[in-house]
């Protein structure tokens, strides 16, 4: 027996036969994310699954002794690559940790074992008539990616990312205790916030089990406006005048018409505004229809006075959820000419400036660089696409598309660097843009952030070769 099979067995050993896969076929599907391209996939030694918190601890102890990595993955829904263990040594998956725990209505919490889907989370709420606002993109993310990541998404504007409703996380640490850190109660004034500090680490400090969120009781109504302008700068210019007038919507989405063909393609769906390069969808919510389009009428007023072409009111839920659906198919309708999604947030002062650089180095670069944003947040998501474009259609390769792809990253980063932005706002640093880490926040920043690595992961077992360059 090898070093790898006595491992394999004391694993195995913990978790039974089923819970840990070694064959090269059933480890591939673990290699890398959502962003899987071969530079940054990587075969794991083995995929670990543990069924509770308590065989998690067991073999993170086992892999702290013997010195293996361990990278958790939850959904695998990741766009950075955070996921993949690029440094070798297990996957830990959390997916058989997977139920619901606890909806408690009295104190508007909802406790999920890590593994538990974003969409088991709102079937949970909806079921006991709360509501969850945070809305990344994919379902299948888990609770435990999407505090690992710090997920955000569109409704963030007004309710706030995952991080604002996180109460409690279990953890195991580095060297396989199990921890609990905050609870259900609303405020804790008692030591180091060290809750705060496992959200958005990305698995590098320890290994989260268990999650309790915050719910709220839901907005009686919503509506959805459609709102077109003549270019992609003039739809940015007209946020802040809209939040200055004391409005807040639950999201502020910026989307250009070219790209959103490639979505109505895609699902075989119209977006309701033709004129103009470019459109916001503003989600409102209130207390009922007549409320919601008074306020709706007060937001016409503002957008038409900062160059709004048209505004459309989406009342009845079947318009609204196709509106979303063209919206949110973007991504995947983008991803087949897709090289690099980026994901950086600028204060909401550059956006308009940001995306008017991405315009220019569109040009410079000669490659499309398809721009959608939670216009509110400042948050920006470019494609940069390694294929031609007409109409919604790809067209061939470009050549030489992998020296524009690095300029364009290299230059992206840079221009939110300089305007006083993060190289990403919501999908995490990963193995993707590590090397930019420095350039972003400092050596002393950095140093600072190395040290807490350091004192809870002193074996650097945890996801060892991510976030910190
Ligand atoms: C179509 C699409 C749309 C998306 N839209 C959004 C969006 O709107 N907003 C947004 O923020 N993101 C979005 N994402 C990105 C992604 O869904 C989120 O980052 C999500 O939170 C990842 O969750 P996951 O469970 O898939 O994590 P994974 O991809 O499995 O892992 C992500 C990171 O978290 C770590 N991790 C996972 N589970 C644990 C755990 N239990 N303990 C410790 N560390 C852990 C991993 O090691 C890794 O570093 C989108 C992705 C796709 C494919």
């Amino acid at each position: 027996m090898n070093s790898n099979d006595r491992f394999f067995a004391s694993v195995e050993g913990i978790v039974g036969k089923g819970g840990i896969l070694v064959s090269e076929q059933e480890l591939e599907p673990y290699a890398h994310d959502e962003f899987a391209t071969d530079e940054f996939s990587r075969m794991p030694l083995a995929v670990v699954k543990p069924a509770t918190a308590q065989q998690v601890g067991e073999v993170v102890a086992l892999c702290a002794e013997s010195g293996i990595p361990v990278t958790a993955r939850g959904g695998g829904t990741g766009l950075s690559a955070g996921c993949v263990p690029s440094e070798g040594g297990i996957i830990l998956s959390l997916e058989r940790l997977s139920d619901v725990v606890e909806v408690d209505t009295k104190n508007q919490t909802i406790t999920l074992e890590a593994g538990a889907t974003l969409a088991k989370l709102y079937e949970a709420t909806g079921q006991a008539g709360l509501f969850f606002p945070p809305h990344p993109g994919d379902e299948g993310a888990t609770v435990g990616g999407a505090a690992a990541a710090n997920a955000g998404g569109a409704r963030a504007v007004k309710y706030g990312t995952v991080r604002q409703f996180v109460r409690g996380l279990d953890v195991v640490t580095a060297d396989g205790r199990l921890v609990k850190l905050g609870g259900k109660a609303m405020k804790s004034s008692t030591g180091y916030h060290l809750m705060d500090l496992m959200i958005g680490s990305e698995g590098t400090l320890g290994i989260i089990t268990g999650v309790t969120l915050s719910l709220m009781a839901p907005p009686p109504a919503t509506m959805t406006l459609v709102v077109p302008y003549e270019t992609a700068v003039s739809a940015i210019e007209s946020v802040p005048p809209l939040l200055n007038a004391g409005i807040v919507p639950i999201a502020v989405e910026f989307v250009e018409q070219y790209t959103l063909k490639f979505s109505e393609e895609l699902v075989k769906k119209s977006w309701p505004a033709k004129q103009g390069d470019a459109s916001l969808i503003i989600i409102i919510d209130g207390q009922d229809d007549e409320a919601l389009l008074a306020l709706a009428e007060k937001i016409s007023g503002i957008l038409e006075q900062h160059g709004a072409l048209d505004v459309l009111v989406a009342e009845d839920r079947e318009r609204q959820a196709e509106i979303l659906e063209i919206r949110s198919m973007i991504y995947e309708a983008l991803r087949p000419g897709t090289a690099e999604l980026f994901d950086v947030c600028v204060p909401r002062s550059e956006i308009a400036g940001h995306i008017g650089f991405v315009k220019e180095l569109e040009k410079r670069e000669g490659m499309r660089l398809p721009t959608y944003a939670h216009a509110a947040d400042g948050n920006t998501h470019t494609h940069a696409l390694r294929r031609s474009v007409s109409g919604g259609v790809f067209g061939d390769e470009l050549p030489g598309w992998q020296e524009h792809h690095l300029t364009a990253r290299r230059e992206i980063y840079a221009d939110a660097i300089r305007r006083g932005g993060f190289i990403s706002g919501e999908h995490g640093i990963g193995l993707v843009k590590r090397p930019f880490m420095r350039e972003n926040l400092g050596d002393d920043v950095i140093a600072m952030m190395a040290s807490i690595k350091r004192a809870l992961d002193p074996k650097g077992i945890l996801n060892p070769g991510k976030v910190l360059p």
